[in-house]
């Protein structure tokens, strides 16, 4: 079946290449898509360009783009049995949270198409009685929408439903591993009313497929969601047209715990904080910085909760977390453990590839823990991006804020602890995108998200998600036109 989606019309890769998805979780083909190269994504630019140049949408009143994003909205969930399913297959999640990512993408697209109705205008009053100034807001053009594998259709939505309502036309770019949902995706827009060339989809890998999106003069926007490498290089790419460009980019985020804090909600959070869906989150709170009192209760503790955390596949009912995404995804995870013992880390338990009975048949890793670490080791400085915790101890507050910011990165972060105002001091101390205190991983589609640091640049959901796709334009207007007679000669005699 033809898996391209270009200018209004499913299309084969051009050169014939196709791809295998397989499940993580047991190695089943889930389906075989098209390949697409570079000739394929330059097609899809030069539809997205066409759109945008010629065709209706960005011209439309912002309430009728937003009426078609509620409208996808409610495909979302008439599909979300079979979306969720697609989700779990290529990625191995448990099928419950596939479900779940469903509900997180629809309430994006519901968020934008209540909140993004009416032009937004803003009057600039200049001291003149004969002249109206008025600050207005534009679609930038063909935008480039490249993301992860880890939360396909999330990911996808947190980018396609600002762009869409914005006025803009884009290429989607999806990763290679995980396609499917992105391919349902682009059939809700088309069934919700998003005219020909407006949304267009290739599916590839990176340095092929994806190459032109951020070299192409007709591209505008460069939003990316994905490693710290990769959109290092994309910027790089960008800089020769001088594009937007929007990354929300690694973390390696610290999780702060004060002996004064709730011992059983902050216990249970550090499991879910980094053990959530096998570590495979850019916000995992894959740092746990622990007041040394509390230190030896809380490590054992730990220990023993994560050994007792069962993996299995998505219809696995049993099944607490699931499989990583590839055999080099458990490699890498694998080496940075390793790596981790050999810095000075102590491993506590996990720390190698999950074997027993029908986990041989996927890339299962246990949840890890490892204790005795500081800053100076890559461990901790790096993203592994598993289910591996690496423990440093604190004596203050002062020192748990130091560790915490010591770091490249700047995704997010938490801190717990039972004291109002020292929760209130550290958050606010913590150099981070978004922090919790006395909490691990809600966000809302009303509130931004997005990274300090080398986390990346610019803001996704929120209204700052929003004015990533749009221009904006001053219109001053005389309304007593006279010359300036700045010039003498300008002046008739
Ligand atoms: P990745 O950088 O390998 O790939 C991301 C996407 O970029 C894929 O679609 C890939 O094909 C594409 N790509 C690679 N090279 C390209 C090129 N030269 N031109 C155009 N596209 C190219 O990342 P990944 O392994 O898929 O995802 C994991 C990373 O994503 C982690 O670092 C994680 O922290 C990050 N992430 C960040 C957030 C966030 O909100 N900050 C959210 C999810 C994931």
């Amino acid at each position: 079946m033809s898996s391209l989606y270009i200018g209004g019309s499913w299309v084969r890769a051009r050169a014939g290449g196709t791809r295998e998805i397989r499940c993580p979780a047991d190695g089943s083909l889930v389906g075989t898509v098209d390949e697409a190269s570079a000739a394929d994504t330059e097609a899809a630019i030069a539809a997205a360009r066409e759109a945008f140049d010629e065709g209706p949408w960005p011209h439309l009143p912002t309430a009728e783009r937003a009426d078609v994003l509620l409208k996808v909205a409610d495909l979302l969930q008439r599909d979300k049995a079979d979306i969720a399913r697609m989700e779990s297959l290529d990625t191995g999640k448990r099928l419950a949270e596939g479900e779940y990512d469903v509900d997180d993408v629809t309430s994006v697209f519901r968020h934008y198409g209540e909140s993004a109705r009416s032009e937004s205008e803003r009057s600039v009053d200049v001291g003149r009685d004969d002249v109206e100034s008025r600050v207005v807001h534009e679609p930038i053009g063909v935008c480039a929408l490249i993301t992860p594998w880890n939360y396909p259709l999330l990911q996808v939505a947190w980018k396609v439903a600002p762009c869409l309502v914005a006025g803009n036309t884009f290429v989607l770019k999806p990763s290679e591993l995980t396609p499917h949902t992105a391919i349902h995706l682009m059939r809700l827009l088309e069934e919700a009313g998003v005219p020909a060339g407006v949304a267009n989809l290739v599916l590839g890998a990176g340095a092929d497929a994806g190459a032109p999106l951020s070299t192409d003069p007709r591209v505008d926007l460069v939003s990316f969601t994905g490693g710290v490498e990769t959109g290092k290089r994309l910027m790089v790419n960008s800089a020769a047209t001088v594009k937007k460009i929007a990354l929300e980019l690694g973390g390696k985020n610290p999780n702060i715990v004060f002996a004064d804090a709730d011992r059983e909600a902050a216990l249970d959070n550090a499991l879910t904080a980094v053990f959530l869906h096998s570590g495979q989150v850019c916000s995992a709170g894959a740092r746990l910085l622990v007041e040394e009192s509390l230190h030896d209760e809380l490590v054992a503790e730990i220990v023993k909760r994560a050994a007792a955390i069962r993996l299995g596949g998505p219809f696995d009912a049993d099944a607490e977390t699931g499989a990583l995404i590839s055999e080099a995804h458990l490699d890498k995870v694998t080496a940075y453990v390793d790596m981790a013992v050999a810095e000075g880390a102590r491993l506590l338990v996990g720390g190698a590839r999950a074997t027993e009975g029908d986990l041989a048949d996927g890339y299962f890793f246990p949840p890890t823990v490892l204790d005795d670490c500081d800053t100076t080791m890559r461990c901790v400085q790096e993203e592994s991006f598993g289910p591996v915790v690496t423990i440093e101890t604190f004596r203050d507050e002062e020192e748990a804020v130091r560790l915490a910011n010591d770091s490249v990165y700047g995704l997010a972060g938490a801190v717990w602890t039972s004291d109002e105002s020292k929760g209130e001091r550290v958050a606010r101390r913590m150099r981070m995108g978004t922090v919790w205190i006395n909490d691990y991983h809600p966000y809302v589609a009303q509130a931004e998200w997005g990274g300090y640091k080398q986390s990346g640049i610019g803001r996704e959901l929120g209204a700052a998600g929003l004015e990533e796709y749009r221009e904006t334009k001053h219109i001053w207007r005389n309304l007593k036109p006279a010359p300036s007679e700045w010039f003498g000669s300008s002046s008739a005699d």
